[in-house]
């Protein structure tokens, strides 16, 4: 609980919120800004502000619940696909310092478009890349 967190806010019930899903760890609600019918924010109702900042176990909360929630817009909303976005950091586009999955379901016709430029994959510098990441894996 952060006492400046407006998601921390709607899990004590302070600032009203469009419940979809409860349980001990996790909780989800309609984004009040929706992009697309149905689109939803699944959070940990531990306050952490970014994805790495989660303990193993939320983490597996956290994501056991997005992947139920995301079945359930598929049964019930019957979307052409479903996009899974998770913003960490200012450049990312994190607004709000509370780790939140968005799950944003798509139309055919829905007119929204995710484009990125791209470039293709430099092999040397792909090797130093994974350097730098597996390194620290264990
Ligand atoms: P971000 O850009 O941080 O990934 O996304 C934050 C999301 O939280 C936005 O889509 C925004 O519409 C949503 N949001 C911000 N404040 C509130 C609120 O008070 N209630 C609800 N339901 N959603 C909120
Ligand atoms: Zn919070």
């Amino acid at each position: 609980m952060s006492d400046d967190c407006i998601f921390c806010s709607i899990i004590e019930g302070d600032i009203p919120s469009h419940t979809v899903y409860e349980d001990e760890d996790t909780y989800a609600f309609l984004d009040v800004n929706p992009v697309s019918d149905g689109h939803l924010l699944v959070i940990p109702k531990q306050h952490a502000e970014q994805l790495t900042d989660l303990d193993p176990q939320t983490t597996e909360a956290v994501f056991r619940t997005v992947r139920n929630v995301a079945a359930a817009v598929e049964d019930g909303l019957q979307p052409d696909g479903v996009n899974l976005l998770q913003n960490n950091g200012e450049a990312a586009g994190q607004e709000v310092d509370h780790v939140h999955v968005h799950i944003i379901p798509r139309y055919a016709d829905d007119g929204f478009d995710f484009t990125f430029d791209s470039s293709d994959l430099d092999e040397d510098e792909a090797e130093a890349l994974l350097g730098r990441i597996q390194d620290r894996l264990s």
